[in-house]
């Protein structure tokens, strides 16, 4: 295939016990998906989880430096459960959506607080606070065979070796097989699709120099480093 502009290389990551890695399609992230969360900033209860996208090219690796991103000054941590889609399919039931999950991984939707929250209140978009470049750090992925599916344990991350969010997975609103099933009705899976699955309180802001560690019992670390 002729391309008259250099095409985009594959994004990818990691994956624990193989050379052979995973590759990105999509990221989408849940948001409002731990209560205490949504109390922390004053949002509505009630209202259910949703969704948001990434594009691919946003993931950064594990061991990464990445610089403090333009239009902001007040850049957040929000580490996730990662769920990694090995196969796809649109209206998945529930009760057979983790068939569907190829492994797990923390991540980090890293937001731009004030460029997120100034957009929602004019009833924009989210797009300028969550989609910029390197806005998407993964570790490596662990694939099911190796750790099961992931219901509960804890999750983490540090700045600077100080704890800034600590919860367990089973507070979250939605869960696993409910976010591949809503999702899946409002778009086709694909192998290769990454899922932010929300984070827990504690969001705080990072600066230039801070080394932020997230943690997910049974995944590991992933550590990133703010240029
Ligand atoms: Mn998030």
């Amino acid at each position: 295939m002729d391309y008259v502009v250099p095409a985009a290389p594959q994004p990818s990551v990691a994956v624990v016990g193989t050379s052979a890695r995973f590759p990105v399609r999509r990221i989408y992230c849940v948001g409002r998906n731990y209560l205490a969360h949504v109390r922390e900033f004053g949002n509505d209860e009630k209202a259910p989880p949703f969704f948001f996208a990434k594009a691919n090219s946003m993931i950064v690796e594990d061991g990464a430096a990445i610089e403090y991103p333009p239009l902001t000054a007040n850049y957040h941590h929000e580490v996730e459960l990662v769920a990694a889609i090995g196969k796809g399919g649109a209206n998945i039931a529930a009760e057979s959506a983790l068939d569907h999950v190829y492994g797990y991984a923390v991540g980090f939707d890293m937001t731009r607080r004030d460029l997120q929250q100034a957009a929602a209140k004019k009833g924009h978009p989210w797009e300028i606070g969550k989609s910029f470049d390197n806005s998407s750090p993964c570790g490596p992925v662990y694939p099911v065979a190796k750790v099961g599916h992931l219901k509960e344990g804890e999750i983490q991350v540090t700045v600077n070796g100080q704890v800034r969010q600590h919860s367990d997975l089973n507070l979250m609103m939605w869960d696993v097989p409910h976010i591949i099933s809503q999702l899946s009705q409002q778009v086709t899976l694909a192998p290769g699709d990454l899922i932010y699955t929300g984070t827990p309180e504690g969001v705080s802001a990072v600066v230039s120099g801070d080394t932020l560690v997230g943690s997910i019992a049974k995944l590991g670390i992933l550590t990133i480093k703010i240029g």
